[in-house]
């Protein structure tokens, strides 16, 4: 039988290899374990294994599983589902990033309630470039223009860019997208490659140096795309029920 920890270091194996055949270093990829509506049992175990970094889509599992495993001093919680304006006071000092920023007002009211309650500093996240007591933030873009999904529009992405700028409590560390869902992981790739010619656009990995993309099924080819972020649920945590896709 595989054992929680097992899927983890087969993901870990998967992520060098991918790095590899894209003449990338192996540390050049960070592994977010997506454990969204699983609980904190097997966070704690994945965490003993050597995980830190933990992706969560909703504010009241973050909110519970921060009790629940606050013993824990170096896990970090990633916010990679969307965010509601009003909820942002309840996540802050709670997550050592956000990954899902997608418009000003959002990023104005983070700005203001992640000035009033910093994460500890053993949960602060190291992106390029060092770390310092400001929350880092990536934002959301809905490459592929779909009309359920969140993520702000490539229009309207320099506008929120500019907000996160100019809020002193956030900093900016780059992209993310998930994209539409295609039948096969190559069909992923256009889209990784558009996130890709945003960041060229929008001020190069000197501004935006992390771009979150790929998760279990197509995280190889966003590796190759120049992903330094993955987020990967089922591959390690296994299956989810239906509705929590
Ligand atoms: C659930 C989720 C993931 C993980 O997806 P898997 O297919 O289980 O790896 C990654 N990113 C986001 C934004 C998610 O909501």
């Amino acid at each position: 039988m595989t054992t929680l920890a097992d899927r983890l270091e087969q993901t870990r194996t998967r992520i060098r290899e991918a790095c590899h055949r894209a003449g990338r270093g192996p540390e050049s990829v960070r592994l977010i374990a997506v454990s969204k509506t699983k609980p904190s049992s097997l966070i704690r175990q994945a965490y003993e294994a050597g995980q830190r970094d933990f992706g969560e889509n909703y504010v009241q599992e973050i909110v519970q599983k921060s009790e629940e495993l606050s013993d824990l001093s170096e896990l970090r919680f990633h916010l990679i589902g969307h965010l509601q304006r009003n909820k942002a006071r309840q996540i802050a000092g709670l997550v050592s990033a956000v990954d899902t920023v997608d418009s000003e007002r959002l990023a104005r009211e983070l700005g203001k309630r992640a000035a009033g309650r910093p994460v500890p500093s053993t949960r602060r996240l190291e992106c390029a470039g060092g770390s310092d007591g400001r929350l880092p933030v990536l934002v959301e873009v809905n490459v592929g223009g779909e009309a359920a999904k969140s993520g702000c529009t490539e229009e309207e992405l320099p506008t929120v860019l500019a907000a996160i700028d100019d809020e002193p409590a956030l900093r900016l560390v780059g992209l993310m997208t998930v994209p539409p869902r295609t039948d096969s992981p190559e069909g992923a790739r256009s889209y990784f490659e558009r996130l890709r010619e945003l960041q060229e656009v929008h001020g190069g990995a000197t501004r935006l140096p992390e771009l979150s993309m790929g998760m279990s099924a197509d995280a190889d080819v966003a590796i190759a795309c120049g992903a330094t972020q993955v987020r990967i649920g089922t591959a390690i945590f296994g299956e989810r029920p239906p509705k929590d896709t």
